[in-house]
């Protein structure tokens, strides 16, 4: 384990921002977090855990103290030779998620396909419990194998004891910083129906016979590529940390507020049903309704031209000037619809306002 100095973050995220990490280490195996905890222990330094960076928002002054990188390798282990659904899956953490998705899919197994194309490491997936197109990852997840930092023992979490909902887990909410992910072990069905439920890929497969979840994963990297939201070199709306705002869960008393604050009927307001009669808005449309357009730029930071969710880096941008742009949509919306967004990435180094 060789514990680095002074290491500049923004090179690990997707939105390539981020000062420096006052000590940095990659941890590829289990028995390395010992000896990564000490060091911090020996030093009085806080500790952040690091997976692929597709979530993060890091201040410009970076972080005073030890960032972990969560690299674990290792064999992933299956029992797709039985050929009997379910099929367990157990993977470490370190392995690209999207390349998991494709080993999957390719295995004919159904239950991630739509969540194909999100960047990032396995272990950062149940942190928010990733979702896209119809999926959570929570809905495979078997179990979590963990090592406990107060503890300084390992665990095995069950996908109850993890408490997923809609972005969320104990991990970044009750829990938040206390575990680091090392495997992650899933269940997918076989052979089964794959899940086609949103517009967009409904549109995609249109008049052709069910598509295996391969050619689901293919059309959902495809869509995602037309809206800026899959990492594609060279192409400037990728350099984000995804959609910004988690979609807010209101009341039937919001929907009618939004209507009268844009004079349309309540009909007109697009959304989703929700847990408990709740009701979900798409955050996307309600940043447009705000006046913040695709393309909208801030000084170096923008949205993307492709997706209003995503705030871009649209060169040399520093986090001051992402933040900068965030409140001012956070405000926009708020002034007119009374509903205040939430951020989705992660902050890394700033100082918690009071
Ligand atoms: C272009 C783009 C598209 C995206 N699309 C989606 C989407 O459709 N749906 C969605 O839900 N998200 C999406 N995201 C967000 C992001 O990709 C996911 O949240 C991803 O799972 C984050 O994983 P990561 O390894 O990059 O974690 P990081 O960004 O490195 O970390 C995120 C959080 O997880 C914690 N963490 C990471 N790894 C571990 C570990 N091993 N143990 C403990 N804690 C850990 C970190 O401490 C941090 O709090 C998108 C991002 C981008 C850039």
């Amino acid at each position: 384990m060789t514990v680095l100095e002074n290491i500049p973050l923004a090179q690990y995220t997707t939105l390539g921002i981020g000062g420096p990490a006052r000590w940095f280490v990659r941890v590829t195996q289990e028995s390395e977090l010992q000896e990564a905890v000490a060091f911090a222990r020996l030093h009085s330094a806080p500790l952040f855990v690091l997976g692929g960076g597709s979530n993060l928002l890091i201040s410009d002054d970076g972080f005073p103290g030890l960032v972990i990188q969560a690299d674990f390798g290792g064999p992933v282990h299956n029992d797709l030779r039985t050929q009997t659904s379910p099929v367990r899956f157990d993977v470490p953490a370190g392995l690209g998620w999207d390349e998991f998705v494709e080993m999957t899919c390719r295995a004919g197994c159904t239950g991630i396909e739509c969540l194909a194309g999100i960047p990032g490491l396995v272990g950062g997936t149940p942190v928010q419990n990733v979702g896209a197109y119809g999926q959570e990852v929570s809905q495979t997840i078997n179990s979590v194998r963990v090592f406990d930092l107060k503890t300084l023992k390992f665990q095995t979490l069950s996908s109850e004891q993890c408490g997923f909902a809609y972005r969320t887990s104990i991990f970044n909410t009750t829990h938040r910083g206390r575990y680091v992910v090392t495997r992650v072990s899933f269940e997918f069905a076989l052979d089964e129906t794959p899940t086609l439920t949103y517009a967009d890929l409904l549109k995609h497969f249109k008049g052709q016979p069910t598509p295996t979840p391969l050619q689901i994963s293919d059309a959902v990297r495809a869509i995602r590529r037309s809206k800026g939201m899959l990492l594609v070199k060279g192409d400037s709306d990728s350099n984000s940390a995804g959609s910004f705002f988690k979609n807010p869960i209101v009341d039937q008393e919001a929907v009618s507020r939004i209507a009268t604050a844009l004079s349309i009927a309540p009909t007109e307001v697009p959304n989703w049903p929700a847990a408990n009669g709740s009701i979900k808005l798409p955050a996307a449309w309600l940043v447009e309704r705000a006046g913040f357009h695709k393309g909208f730029q801030m000084g170096r930071a923008g949205i993307s031209t492709k997706h209003t969710l995503a705030l871009v880096n649209l060169g040399g941008a520093t986090a001051a000037e992402v933040v900068a742009l965030r409140d001012a949509v956070i405000l926009g919306v708020e002034n007119l619809f009374q509903i205040r967004l939430e951020q989705e990435p992660v902050m890394l180094g700033f100082v918690p306002l009071r």
